[in-house]
């Protein structure tokens, strides 16, 4: 594939700059599709419903307080098991974002199981959560050529899984004449590097008031810069009190230091497009 950049735009209001919260709603998925065992990993998968019993309605009371739509890649198959926890994205401005079917980790899948995993994720979002999104987000970050041809072929007007810049840019399809928005992400722009925690893995525990320094100067750059920032969270991180006040902080520190427009990454897509 080619890139280009995009257009420069100004943000709504004179904005400095514009930043979108993204969060991933795995809920059990990631345990699901790493473990032919999951079933019987009980406290696991618990940690995955944690996201949705108290991380997820805390997320949504912080935006509501702060009037931030948020972005929220969903799996279809987190749509259809948790429909009904699910149902407060319909409203508020909020965006919801196809996150795979399983969150199979597509790198290691066969090409041909790609077409599946996006149609059933694609069915399972219109049918568990009535919606047919914009935006593609890969399950670990992991996008293949087949999986973004098919983004092409359905119509997506965004992906955001690429790491070649840190501002918006487009994919250009080689050959064809489509092309697709990228908001680029970062391992450093996400919670789970930070917060996550596996018996197996481990992890790093980190102190919040660390990633909120590293996250404000990236706030900082993108204002100097003029440009858009992409931040990723996953409910069951971000969603522990501690860490759901770093993240109100860093909303209230943002915008008492820079004029910054918070908008979901659909939207933000619209406006480049013009
Ligand atoms: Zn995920």
């Amino acid at each position: 594939v080619r890139i280009a950049g995009t257009a420069a735009v100004e943000w709504p209001d004179g904005a400095e700059a514009c930043v979108s919260l993204t969060f991933d709603v795995d809920v059990e998925t990631p345990y699901r599709s790493r473990h032919a065992d999951a079933e019987r990993r009980l406290s696991q998968l618990s940690e995955g419903r944690y996201g949705i019993r108290r991380g997820l309605p805390r997320v949504l009371e912080l935006l509501a307080e702060e009037g931030i739509p948020g972005t929220f890649f969903v799996p279809g198959r987190t749509a259809l098991d948790f429909a009904e926890q699910l149902r407060p994205l319909a409203g508020a401005g909020h965006e919801v974002g196809h996150h795979g079917h399983d969150h199979a980790d597509l790198s290691r899948c066969e090409p041909s199981a790609a077409g599946a995993e996006l149609a059933h994720g694609l069915e399972a979002l219109e049918r568990g959560l009535g919606v047919r999104p914009l935006g593609y987000r890969a399950p670990h970050w992991t996008l293949t050529p087949e999986t973004l041809e098919l983004l092409w072929e359905h119509d997506f007007v965004y992906d955001s899984s690429l790491m070649e810049d840190d501002r918006p840019y487009l994919v250009l399809q080689d050959p064809g004449d489509r092309k697709l928005v990228e908001f680029p992400v970062h391992w450093s722009l996400d919670d789970y590097v930070y917060f996550g925690y596996d018996s197996a893995d481990g992890g790093r525990m980190a102190p919040p008031g660390a990633v909120m320094e590293i996250w404000m100067s990236e706030v900082r750059a993108a204002a100097k810069e003029g440009r858009h920032l992409t931040l990723t969270m996953h409910p069951e991180c971000i969603g522990r009190p501690y860490r759901l006040e770093m993240l109100a902080e860093l909303i209230r520190r943002a915008r008492r230091e820079h004029s910054i427009a918070f908008m979901t990454l659909g939207d933000v897509a619209r406006l480049l497009e013009g």
